[in-house]
């Protein structure tokens, strides 16, 4: 065992074998485990409880209490937790998600084909929906915690794969992967939105919640401007994805990374469809980004505008809407 697991394998359950670290955050490390019992992978997402207060041990068992009434294939499934009030950390179970970040790969492509994009919006549009149907606002939509299901895991017979590849009109972008409908290109199969660390419980659209939090460059002007904010803040968020997924780079940014400077120009909503990067993305794209860029929350879209828009719905117009 390796000295830097020692002190975990203490509480962890035998069963499970860590074999890497995934990721790290300022109170929690995540890695991959193998799940002896059934010779399958889990991630555990570990949270050190020395040195955190009680408000924020709170905030993480937040974490845990809305995700475990989640089930939704476009949401990361959290399988169990542990947390005793001995013991130093608190393991969280979770379903392992093979491809990692949708961030890594716009490092990797430098920018998604505008079919890529769609087939990344539209799953999280899924999952959204189904937070806001349950009174949830996720609070910290951004590609790093976008994962996904590589494409090669998903079975995919060889007929489909060379029909596919006469008909993708998406080789332009990305010649790497071919794009098919349902199973994407690039590698990303089924996307899955993580974290929840910042999520809370808004059960009404017009209720209010005011604690500051979020990712500067993907927070809502209302948050900026700390007017009180709704669920509306996840869509602000995935206007920023989808800006960030079509050109490579985030609609609001300062080349300082000074995030005053970012605060000042969200909160006023000042972002440009920058020439060269936006000249052959859609209008129908641009449309859509404006209508979840929009500043006054009671004017952007809901997450049921987003899965009525067209440039959403394009190509996938015969598949069936349940609400
Ligand atoms: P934090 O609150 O520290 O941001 P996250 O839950 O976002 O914690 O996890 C940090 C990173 O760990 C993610 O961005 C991702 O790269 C990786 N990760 C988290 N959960 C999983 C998972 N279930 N499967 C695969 N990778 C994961
Ligand atoms: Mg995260």
């Amino acid at each position: 065992i390796p000295s830097e697991f020692v002190e975990y394998y203490k509480e962890l359950p035998s069963r499970y074998k860590i074999v890497a670290q995934i990721g790290e955050g300022a109170f929690s490390k995540v890695f991959k485990a193998e799940d002896t019992a059934c010779n399958g992978y889990i991630a555990i997402k570990v949270i050190d409880k020395k040195g955190m207060k009680t408000s924020q041990i709170d905030s993480a068992l937040k974490e845990v209490a809305i995700m475990r009434r989640l089930r939704h294939r476009n949401i990361v499934k959290l399988y169990g937790y542990q947390n005793s009030q001995k013991s130093r950390f608190c393991f969280l179970l979770l379903e392992y998600v093979a491809g990692g970040e949708i961030f890594n790969q716009i490092i990797k492509y430098t920018y998604f084909s505008e079919n890529l994009a769609r087939h990344v919006i539209r799953q999280v549009a899924h999952a959204v929906k189904y937070l806001h149907d349950n009174g949830v606002v996720h609070r910290d939509i951004k590609p790093e915690n976008l994962l996904f299901v590589p494409v090669k895991m998903i079975h995919r017979s060889e007929k489909e794969q060379v029909l596919a590849r006469r008909k993708s009109d998406d080789n332009k972008k990305i010649d790497e992967g071919l794009f098919i409908k349902g199973y994407g290109s690039a590698g990303i199969g089924v996307v899955k939105l993580a974290d929840f660390g910042l999520s809370t419980v808004l059960a009404s659209d017009d209720m209010r919640a005011k604690t500051p939090c979020g990712t500067v460059g993907y927070t809502s002007p209302e948050q900026h401007l700390n007017l009180g904010y709704t669920k509306k803040v996840d869509l602000w968020a995935i206007g920023c994805v989808l800006y960030t997924l079509v050109v490579g780079f985030p609609p609001f940014y300062s080349n300082s990374g000074n995030s005053k400077e970012i605060s000042i120009i969200v909160a006023r909503g000042e972002y440009k469809f920058l020439s060269p990067w936006f000249d052959e993305v859609s209008q129908e794209c641009k449309n859509l980004i404006s209508n979840l860029l929009t500043v006054d929350p009671e004017k952007r879209y809901s997450i049921d505008d987003l899965l009525r828009d067209p440039w959403v719905t394009k190509g996938y117009e015969d598949e069936v809407v349940s609400s």
